[in-house]
């Protein structure tokens, strides 16, 4: 057997720093959930994380000493520091044993697992809610809605010594192993999480769709989601256990949430504007097309579509017949004076009317001139 995992973790949508911490050394993975005010949860999770680390490489104790000592060490901090004074976390680990995970866990971060087609959850939350519906006070449902749903009832750093929940569990090759923090299982429906993992072929891919899918339904919280498969060896052979570990991926989690919402909601309103913008261009276009006048071009009467103005540098007209007539002498006559600042006509016809009119009323002057002329 082998393994591919996929980790993902992110702010949210709300929250202005990811409290969320996980860890990602084959054999070893674990989600870790801070809380405490001032940085404090950034602080309690990843101290937990380095803690367990680091006891695991030196190779020291059974994994549920490993999460007890780190449970000392943040405590013993935030008793010695009063700016994360209180601070706690939460802890789900999976360490990776032949065909088996062993788990330890304190908390409302999850593990589930996904085998043939069910997914089960394999930790029990150390929650209020959980321990009511235990003792059937309450129904899942209104577990979901409790407004006291987030008090933990055991947490990693809170008391000098503590606690946590082990189970070992016998992996079958196929098995697709998730922990998460609460930011995921807060936001999406057990059955979207795992119509996802059913259907999204790697363990990267289902990582990053769950975080999506969590921000995509509020993103209330810091999400962080690790996906374990337990894959076939390659060629069937029985050799050393491969380390599979990806790059942890971190998505936008150093960017502030507001600048993300304030560009989307720019991003909005440019496209908005742009839109009335086209739409105001083609409405003025149509009227314009509708729009005629006699003026002068080059010298000469001429007929234009639009009207005799200019807006920003942009004519709003443009010459549909010029004539040979002169403009200067169809001016000349009293009735065309305004002739070069457009003389406004209701159709094309009519501008072409008055053209006729301008050409006439020219030869009637000849004549007149001719007449004169002794
Ligand atoms: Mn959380």
């Amino acid at each position: 057997m082998r393994f591919d995992a996929g980790v993902a973790t992110d702010i949210g949508r709300v929250r202005e720093g990811n409290e969320d911490s996980f860890l990602s050394e084959h054999p070893l993975y674990a989600v870790a959930d801070g809380m405490g005010g001032h940085r404090g949860g950034e602080v309690a999770s990843q101290l937990a994380l380095d803690t367990l680390g680091t006891l695991f490489r030196e190779g020291r104790g059974t994994l549920a000493e490993q999460v007890r000592e780190a449970n000392r060490v943040v405590f013993e901090r935030s008793a010695g520091d009063r700016k994360v004074a209180g601070m706690g976390t939460t802890l789900t680990a999976a360490l990776i044993e032949g065909d088996s995970a062993h788990l330890v866990h304190v908390g409302d971060s999850r593990a589930y697992l996904l085998r043939a087609g069910s997914l089960r959850q394999v930790t029990q939350d150390h929650t209020l809610v959980a321990r009511m519906v235990k003792l059937g006070e309450i129904t899942p449902g209104e577990a979901e809605v409790h407004p006291h749903r987030n008090v933990l009832t055991r947490v990693l750093g809170t008391e000098p010594d503590m606690e946590p929940d082990e189970e070992d569990l016998g992996l079958l090759e196929g098995d697709r192993l998730l922990l998460c923090s609460d930011g995921l299982t807060s936001m999406v429906t057990e059955d979207q999480i795992q119509a996802i993992m059913e259907t999204t072929p790697r363990a990267q891919e289902v990582a990053e769709k769950l975080v999506r899918t969590a921000n995509r339904a509020g993103g209330l919280d810091n999400i962080t989601v690790l996906v374990l498969d337990a894959l076939p060896d390659e060629g069937g052979g029985s050799g050393p256990l491969r380390s599979t570990d990806v790059a942890p991926r971190t998505i936008r989690r150093d960017e502030p949430t507001w600048d993300r919402r304030r560009l989307v909601r720019w991003g909005v309103s440019v496209a908005v504007f742009l839109v009335a913008l086209v739409a105001g261009f083609a409405a003025m276009r149509t009227w314009l097309d509708g729009r005629w006048y006699v003026g002068v071009a080059n010298g000469h009467v001429a007929v234009y579509q639009g009207i005799p103005a200019e807006v920003l540098g942009f004519e709003l007209s443009h010459v549909d017949v010029e004539t040979d007539i002169s403009a200067d002498e169809a001016m000349a006559l009293p009735l065309y004076s305004g002739l070069a600042d457009g003389i406004n006509a209701t159709s094309r016809e009519d501008a072409l009317g008055i053209v006729d009119q301008i050409e006439e009323d020219l030869r009637k002057q000849d004549r007149l001139g001719q007449e004169t002329v002794p």
